[in-house]
């Protein structure tokens, strides 16, 4: 029997909206990211992507065959609602998921593709041309519930779809300072200690985030760290390699990581 090739899961951080029209190392990086894996693993069927925008007390999956894009965002530049992103749903992976998950999840079509995963993927995937489904982070579970979650949804790997979580290590918009290109040593010193235990396998580390001192100021919410709790349990053990492991704006994480490529 031929070996079926397995998709590789991907965390991506995202931070300000802007990063839809930059044109930085950032923005490079995503590029080089998304073809990469188009010329190691062909293109994905479609992509199930976790967004910490659609941060939910449920487990919700799209259906759409064409999800609006969704402008969640307010107060930027009128260029940034003129970027368009016009990837198609996939009912077929839809159905996948609620295979998978049976009852614990649930169909909803009231939101749409969202900036946390179109600001990434107009630089990772800029064709549009892979089909695209959200899952809603499920703000009722624990990181280990997350992970659980993400575990039962690794099988989809085999056939061909990419999981993608957009969010952030470290995420504190109320220390967010639009002069620092960098991060506060906080930002840094908890973005290095989660980074390791993703490099190291350390699942468990990676979830237990709140024993750190530096929890509070770097997940006050857990939106945006969420995403990377379903991502370690889809990467299933396999090895991470990290990519724009880098703080900006004080107190934001860029860092992304590939599992399994
Ligand atoms: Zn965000």
């Amino acid at each position: 029997m031929a070996q079926k090739t397995r998709m590789p899961v991907i965390f991506s951080g995202h931070g300000s909206p802007m990063l839809a029209l930059e044109h930085n190392d950032i923005t490079r990086t995503l590029r080089e990211t998304g073809e990469q894996l188009l010329a190691s693993q062909g293109k994905p069927k479609a992509i199930l992507a976790v967004s910490a925008h659609w941060y939910q007390g449920e487990t919700l999956v799209q259906s759409a065959a064409h999800p609006r894009q969704i402008y969640d965002m307010y107060g930027f530049p009128e260029e940034l609602y003129e970027v368009r992103y016009n990837a198609v749903g996939s009912p077929a992976l839809t159905e996948e998921v609620k295979n998978l998950l049976g009852g614990a999840v649930r169909v909803d079509d009231s939101w749409g593709i969202d900036h946390g995963i179109w600001t990434v993927l107009v630089h990772m995937f800029p064709k549009a041309d892979i089909p695209v489904v959200q899952l809603s982070v499920n703000g009722r579970l624990t990181p280990a519930k997350c992970a659980d979650l993400g575990r039962k949804l690794a099988p989809l790997r085999e056939e061909g779809y990419l999981i993608l979580g957009s969010g952030n290590v470290v995420h504190n918009l109320r220390m967010v300072d639009w002069d620092n290109e960098d991060g506060s040593p906080a930002c840094k010193r908890f973005n290095d200690y989660i980074t390791e235990a993703v490099l190291a396998g350390d699942t468990n580390q990676v979830l237990h985030y709140g024993t750190h001192p530096d929890a509070s100021y770097a997940v006050p919410t857990p939106d945006h760290f969420l995403p990377l709790c379903y991502c370690l349990g889809a990467a299933d053990g396999d090895a991470a390699r990290a990519f724009n492991n880098v703080c900006s704006l004080g107190a934001i994480a860029m860092t992304g990581y590939v599992f399994g490529d």
